[in-house]
């Protein structure tokens, strides 16, 4: 298999080299392109000290990301390369950080420190591929597997635990037995490694074409990571509207989702208060009446406590809030939902409620799926009209109201809404004659034109 080395990389590979280092591309871009796959950045393992891979790049423009782990970032032709040192861990008393490393001139000692054996190849066209690890064979069999006993490389590093699983989501592979029977059992680890880490791995996981068998597989390591979602699992619904548990309809609709972080995390969030908002009637079938609002509570509380930023818990947020309100096909419903939510956000409600409701029984998907559909043609229908949904749309100002004699202050704010309400209602069109026509309680001088 040959790798094609983009100039910009083969450039650093060429420098190091004749300076007599051994210089290899190596990790996830060595395996994304043995997958036929591009990869995303490309990363450079090297026999030469940080301050030797500096004096053979001069001229580039150089950074010292992390000098004392051995990396030097090179940005050639307007592209970041890193650049570190073939290194060894010492040891891991922390269980995320290893005590301090040491520098080697040993490719193979290098790549042992990896953390799965897809992620330990590495590759120069001088030398070709270098697979100590049985890393290709395991690309070619689509398996996870760690370079090493799992049960020390897991307790070196918890980190290792999500990032086997999401490459497992992400690449469609499935976790050799040893490695995800120590990875399960480690779990517990986790909790050493920072929230941010956590979730960009979390993130990176949901987003994967095979969330669905990794949230069911490895439950476990998905509630010691937000244990809110503990009594979700095998949670029975009992109700018309529910084949699954709650758990598992979470994960399926985690998967019917499209592949965005904010709608991924939604709906792994969405039901997380059935549990604790269920009640029975006198049939003994369930509800749930206000897991939407004790959700949203706890939502914000889980993303808050993983790090993700604002802009994506206050997304989050509002989307579990009105992901089961309803809906109705007509103008009027929602041009009042593009009002309280912005097109944005709405069209975003309803591919969480499509994703919902792919996750539950067939009767709720057939009463839903033509609703869906219906609204969908609405929508398209008043933007495409450029119906007015919002103060911005009106066609009168405040100072058209002012003009027309309405006072300033609260009554003015009032006016403006109560003449929104009458266009998206469909009471009144949106023209300025119509709308001060319909001003409450103004002297009739000041109505008229
Ligand atoms: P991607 O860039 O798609 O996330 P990647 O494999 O390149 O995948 P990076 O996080 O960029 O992942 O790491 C680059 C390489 O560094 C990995 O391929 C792996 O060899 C090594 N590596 C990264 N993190 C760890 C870790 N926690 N433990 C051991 N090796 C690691
Ligand atoms: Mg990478």
């Amino acid at each position: 298999m040959k790798i094609e080395i983009p100039a910009y990389v083969q450039a650093v590979l060429t420098r190091l080299e004749g300076h007599g280092f051994e210089a290899y591309a190596v990790g996830g871009c060595v395996r994304d392109s043995m997958m036929g796959k591009t990869p995303h950045d490309w990363d450079v393992t090297t026999s030469a000290l940080p301050h030797q891979t500096m004096t053979a790049l001069q001229g580039f423009h150089l950074i010292e990301t992390g000098l004392k782990h051995g990396t030097v970032t090179a940005v050639v032709e307007h592209q970041p390369v890193e650049i570190t040192t073939f290194r060894v861990d010492g040891e891991y008393s922390d269980n995320r950080h290893p005590d301090e490393v040491h520098f080697t001139r040993s490719l193979q000692e290098d790549l042992s420190r990896r953390d799965f054996t897809v992620n330990a190849l590495a590759y120069s066209p001088k030398t070709g591929l270098v697979d100590y690890f049985g890393g290709c064979s395991d690309i070619e069999n689509k398996v996870i597997r760690c370079v090493g006993e799992p049960g020390r490389r897991f307790g070196e590093d918890a980190l290792r635990i999500l990032r086997g699983l999401r490459f497992a989501s992400v690449l469609s592979f499935t976790i050799e037995s040893a490695t995800a029977q120590s990875l399960l059992q480690n779990r517990s680890l986790l909790q050493y490694i920072a929230a941010e880490r956590i979730s960009s791995e979390l993130c990176r996981l949901l987003c994967g074409e095979q969330v669905f068998p990794i949230l069911m597989d490895f439950f476990p390591v998905i509630t010691e990571i937000i244990p809110e979602l503990a009594p979700a699992v095998s949670f029975d619904q009992r109700n018309p509207y529910h084949t699954y548990t709650v758990y598992e309809h979470i994960a399926h609709s985690v998967a019917a989702a499209p592949s965005t972080i904010p709608l991924r995390l939604t709906m792994l969030l969405h039901d997380i208060a059935k549990p604790a908002c269920c009640t029975e009637d006198e049939t003994g079938r369930r509800h749930f009446h206000g897991h939407e609002d004790v959700g949203t509570e706890m939502a914000g509380t889980i993303l808050r406590r993983l790090k993700l930023d604002n802009q994506t818990v206050s997304r989050v947020c509002t989307l579990i809030k009105y992901h089961d309100i309803d809906l109705e096909p007509t103008e009027k419903c929602v041009l009042s939902q593009l009002n309280l939510l912005g097109e944005e956000v709405f069209r975003e409600l309803l591919l969480v409620k499509r994703a919902d409701n792919t996750a539950q029984s067939e009767y709720a998907q057939n009463h839903t799926v033509k609703l869906l559909n219906e609204l969908e043609l609405v929508l398209e229908r008043v933007l495409a009209q450029g119906r007015c949904f919002s103060l911005r749309g009106l066609a009168v100002n405040g100072s058209d109201l002012i003009a027309a004699g309405v006072p300033k202050g609260v009554e003015l704010g009032k006016t403006l809404q109560y003449l929104l309400a009458l266009v998206i209602d469909g009471e009144c069109d949106n023209k300025k004659e119509k709308l001060l026509a319909k001003i409450p309680n103004l002297p009739r001088s000041a109505n008229s034109p």
